[in-house]
């Protein structure tokens, strides 16, 4: 029999670059991080990829040849047929062949998604998705993203667009600004960053809020926030309903159009819980169809920072099997 072989999963962020080897059924083999090139370049980020992984194969005894596909997801609007990188603000990017690149530099096929879609992946394959065929999953961090999971498939809508569940307008009249030049959208108020925006809003007819000096300070964190509310601090109460408000009502109406089996929470956020869980799926019951609300569970994601690899070693699985 011969040796089992191995997939590299890659999750390219802003600050860290994750990679794991990992087998064909989805076991991390070995995994770490390098720090992503901070001089803009895609090539230096490809060079350091390629560099890590040889240098982590020949530690580990391995010969390359082990090594039949990689996946890497990167933050940005790209096309995952092409491999190309329109823009990636946050890595410095514009316009990058991101699949050439690595496919010159590592020797093998290669495959892309954005990062929200490859940690979609990564929780249906071996997580809170449990391998769910119709998942839609949502990361509240410092933005919130998104990944759209039909009959198995990421949806990538006719231009790579599809998911960008962070931009569905929440608040349609004078909301807050947004990164992407909208405004109002879910990301401005169920983010990491929205929370604290909506908690400086409320907080201050709650003058016996016990997170009023944080705010003061300019300290408040979602983090602080969630846990005053499991502490039945009013203000924080106030705040996290009003935040899981919008996000009840944006997955309800996306429920009803999608009809998935399970909806999964991700990102620094998902931290709060049932705090968050309970009052989101009192909205959602509100606004979700009978039949869709009882066909989904709404669950907080399991594999953590570990979900892009886990996805960005599946979507390499998946190219190779279509090959
Ligand atoms: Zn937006």
């Amino acid at each position: 029999m011969g040796e089992e072989k191995w997939l590299v999963g890659i999750d390219i962020g802003g600050t860290t670059i994750k990679l794991a080897f990992i087998t064909e059924s989805g076991e991390i083999i070995s995994k770490w991080e390098i720090d992503t090139s901070k001089d803009g370049s895609g090539s230096s980020v490809v060079n350091d990829i390629g560099r890590a992984v040889r240098g982590n194969l020949s530690e580990l005894g391995k010969q390359p040849e082990i090594i039949t596909a990689v996946g890497a997801g990167a933050p940005g609007f790209l096309e995952m047929e092409t491999g190309f990188v329109y823009e990636a603000i946050n890595l410095g990017w514009k316009d990058f062949a991101l699949k050439d690149e690595l496919e010159q530099e590592l020797g093998v096929p290669v495959a892309i998604d954005n990062d929200a879609n490859i940690a979609a992946l990564g929780e249906m394959w071996r997580g809170a998705g449990d391998g769910a065929k119709d998942v839609l999953f949502i990361t509240l961090g410092t933005g919130v993203g998104g990944g759209v999971i039909a009959n198995g498939e990421i949806l990538h809508g006719s231009n790579g667009m599809a998911g960008e569940l962070g931009h569905i307008t929440a608040v349609p009249e004078n909301g807050w600004l947004c990164n992407c030049g909208k405004a109002g959208c879910l990301e401005t108020v169920s983010s990491a960053t929205g929370i604290v925006k909506l908690a400086a809003e409320i907080i201050p007819s709650h003058p016996e809020s016990t997170l009023k000096p944080l705010l003061e300070k300019e300290q408040l964190t979602a983090k602080d926030v969630f846990v005053a509310a499991e502490k039945e601090d009013r203000a924080a109460l106030a705040v996290v309903e009003k935040s899981m408000y919008y996000l009840g009502f944006a997955l309800a109406n996306l429920a009803n159009t999608l009809n998935p089996s399970k909806i999964v929470i991700g990102g620094g956020v998902s931290k709060g819980g049932q705090t968050l869980l309970k009052p989101l799926i009192d909205v959602y019951a509100k606004f979700a169809l009978k039949r869709v609300y009882e066909a989904a569970d709404i669950k907080i994601a399991q594999l953590g920072n570990d979900a892009g690899i886990v996805g960005a070693a599946w979507i390499a699985l998946e190219a190779k099997r279509k090959a």
